[in-house]
């Protein structure tokens, strides 16, 4: 007989577990779900959240399996956010319950804001009042409304108190519409006018957001250019179709301007979503999002797994920044997964950047992406003047670190009354600290790396994991006392040089370790910028998107620190740091310098950075890469295999290399120590298997996993592909 009900009982469930296919759940009697709806579901001894999938949960009985324990109040996830996660799934060779995860960040959004209505039902009687009842009663007038911790607070009382009331049917429970957490933006509030080549870039990207459908656009052009500008456009156009917008951009908890400019033109700040969002604004901004009572929302990558409604167009800001690369749990690079997320739900997809990726640009260039280009700054900002220091011929006074032609330019600087920038990338005072007497160094327990001298904090901490320890005064190998050195500079070091150069000027130190965190750091930048500081000594927090009107010299301390390690990928990003720290200089009218501190003048990011020619710079690489067969004209992917015994986890890795399969197109290289190799007590090894643009890197990699022996022990093997150095 033909079963007639289109109610399906039993439902594949995507549980944060490690395994490849869901788990398959019975639907309690009278209820039904959709795929995407949220659910609680008993998994193990626990209770957990998942994603009910597509698809069957099998021929299975569902009397002989457990049941959904209770479906949210919330709009289940659309479709395309379905194969998203799958997509993803198959993409990273991650267990589909694990992708799934991160759309559940904001659990308590699950369930809708409980409220309680004042209404007094039932009057109560006398014998059960209580002078604590009293207080409450008096508070919750017929209409106002309360949350139950609050009106707790308000009374003074405990909330079992009104859970009594409650219970004797005084008060009813209501739900009542969540409190906005911004305003609709609205497109015509401050339009713009646009130069003619930021009106042709605003154009174009109107009319692929107008058209609809799926496409990608790099615009690629100078900082300062308008690109912002620009590309609002297109964000006004996605609104103009009621449609949603995600932003994504790096350090957005700090991009605070960014806000400010969206406000100007919008009337509204958009939502935002990055990890220092208080959990319960992240719970309102989770469900109005998928309610689609948020319009816009700017990002950091988790934003990507927001539960949009009706998502229409996604842009990366900043689209070379690496850490849009996420590289634990599930290994991806957020700006790929937008144009993935873009093609699925049938969008538009932006990429700005003044220093685009290689990929991108090469993307542009083979018109798989369109390019739009804005050559030059607004209005009468011009590009900083920018030369090299070479080190060589004016080395730093003894003991320190800047050359004299940088001191000299810091102060004429100060006697123009404009503001310096001198950017270092590396925190605390310095990577390294040995004793004189016998050579000690002083390395984490846990990592392999130097510990770094924090001298206004008394400390050498791991900038791996953390760890901290006081700064001894011994040496711990031989014991002489007071003979510890510090070797090298970071940007403490770098602020005690300029105050015994500049005593009078006003500097400060601005790093990701400042005592204060993210608040602190937000208004010391609005104190820059309002020229509240003469001299900022910073690191790469610095060189990102913020807008100092008055700084009109930007000093790089070394600028050949990234080049260093063996990475294919070094010079692209050096030069992409570099444009971006040096185009902090001059964002207004006056003129201005950067300078460059290198021990080589001739290599090819400093001759790019100084004549202002990307373009040979990014053709010479752009070459290289394709003559090696490396990214975007190759493929690749890391293995890494780690375990707390060093043994252990080569032993696993050299079983992996063994177990891969025969293929002409594909290579294993490997295992060598991984670029970090050892991290929180657990020693990492790498295989990198590259193969042609091509290639099936996932089903080799899965083949390999698949004939390999199980990981035991501590022993774990992470996937990365397209892993960020190779
Ligand atoms: P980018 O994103 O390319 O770095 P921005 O969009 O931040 O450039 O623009 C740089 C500066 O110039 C900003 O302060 C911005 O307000 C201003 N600006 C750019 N274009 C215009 C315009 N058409 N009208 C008014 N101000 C503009
Ligand atoms: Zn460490």
């Amino acid at each position: 007989m033909k079963q007639d009900s289109p109610v399906r009982r039993v439902v594949p469930v995507l549980v944060p577990v490690p395994t490849e296919t869901p788990y398959s759940y019975a639907v309690p009697d009278g209820e039904s779900v959709r795929p995407g709806a949220i659910v609680r579901v008993p998994l193990g001894p626990r209770e957990v959240a998942g994603i009910v999938g597509r698809g069957t949960g099998g021929d299975v009985d569902p009397a002989k399996l457990r049941s959904i324990s209770a479906i949210f109040d919330c709009p289940p996830l659309g479709d395309d956010a379905l194969r998203f996660i799958e997509w993803i799934a198959a993409y990273t060779l991650t267990p589909p319950g694990l992708v799934a995860r991160m759309f559940l960040r904001a659990p308590a959004a699950l369930d809708p804001e409980p409220l309680i209505e004042g209404i007094v039902r039932t009057e109560l009687r006398p014998d059960r009042m209580t002078a604590a009842r009293h207080r409450v009663l008096e508070l919750a007038e017929p209409g106002a409304a309360w949350t139950r911790p609050g009106l707790a607070r308000a009374a003074g009382v405990s909330s079992t108190v009104i859970d009594g009331l409650k219970a004797q049917g005084v008060f009813e429970d209501v739900l009542l519409p969540p409190r906005p957490v911004v305003a609709e933006p609205d497109t015509g509030f401050a339009v713009p006018e646009l130069t003619p080549d930021q009106s042709a870039a605003a154009r174009t990207m109107r009319e692929r957001v107008e058209a609809g459908g799926f496409s990608v656009t790099l615009i690629d052009g100078v900082t300062g250019s308008g690109k912002t500008e620009a590309y609002f456009e297109a964000v006004a156009a996605a609104l103009d179709k009621g449609r949603q917008v995600l932003i994504l951009l790096p350090e957005i908890a700090l991009t605070h301007a960014f806000l400010e400019r969206f406000q100007d033109r919008f009337g509204t700040k958009p939502a935002e979503w990055h990890s220092d969002v208080a959990p319960r604004m992240r719970e309102r901004v989770w469900r109005q999002v998928a309610e689609r009572s948020v319009k816009v929302v700017a990002g950091a990558r988790s934003a990507l797994f927001l539960p949009f409604a009706d998502l229409g167009l996604i842009v990366v800001d900043e689209e070379h920044d690496p850490s849009y690369k996420q590289e634990e749990r599930v290994c991806y690079n957020a700006r790929d997964m937008a144009v993935v997320r873009g093609h699925i739900g049938g969008f538009p997809v932006i990429l700005a950047s003044a220093t685009p990726s290689l990929e991108s640009r090469v993307n542009a260039l083979q018109d798989r992406y369109g390019r739009v280009l804005l050559p030059a700054r607004f209005a009468d900002a011009s590009l900083p003047e920018l030369a090299t220091i070479d080190m060589r011929k004016a080395p730093p006074v003894r003991g320190g670190f800047l050359s004299p032609l940088l001191i000299e330019a810091v102060a004429k600087t100060l006697d123009r009354g404009e503001q310096a920038l001198l950017f270092l990338n590396r925190r605390g005072y310095a990577p390294l600290t040995l004793c004189r007497v016998c050579g000690h160094r002083f390395q984490c327990p846990d990592c392999s790396s130097w510990l770094v001298e924090h001298r206004f904090r008394g400390q050498i901490v791991c900038h791996q994991c953390g760890h901290a320890e006081p700064r001894p005064e011994a040496c711990p190998s031989c014991g002489a006392l007071d003979h510890l050195v510090a070797c090298g500079p970071g940007v403490e070091r770098i602020a005690e040089e300029v105050v015994a150069h500049f005593p009078d000027a006003r500097s400060i130190v601005l790093s990701s370790d400042l005592l204060g965190g993210v608040r602190r750091l937000r208004l010391e930048l609005e104190a820059i910028a309002k020229g509240e500081a003469d001299i900022v000594i910073g690191t790469q927090l610095v060189a990102k998107g913020h807008n100092f009107p008055n700084m009109t010299l930007v000093g790089v301390v070394d600028a050949d620190l990234g080049l260093a390690n063996g990475d294919p990928r070094a010079a692209e990003r050096t030069f992409q740091l570099l444009s971006q720290v040096t185009g902090r200089a001059g964002r207004t009218g006056k003129k201005s310098r950067g300078l460059l501190q290198t021990y080589q003048p001739e290599h090819p990011v400093m001759r790019a950075i100084v004549s202002g020619d990307a373009e040979a710079f990014y053709e010479r690489e752009t070459a290289e890469r394709e003559r090696a067969g490396l990214p975007p004209f190759g493929r690749l992917a890391g293995i890494i295999v780690s375990a707390v015994s060093r043994g252990e986890a080569e032993g696993h890795a050299r079983a992996l290399r063994r177990a891969a399969p025969a293929n002409a197109d594909i290579q294993v290289l490997g295992p060598a120590e991984a670029p970090l190799a050892l991290i929180g007590g657990r020693y990492r090894f790498r295989l990198l298997v590259h193969g042609g643009k091509r290639a099936d890197l996932q089903s080799f990699a899965r083949a390999m996993l698949a004939a390999a022996p199980r990981p035991r022990g501590s022993v774990r093997v992470q996937v990365d592909i397209d892993p960020q150095s190779f």
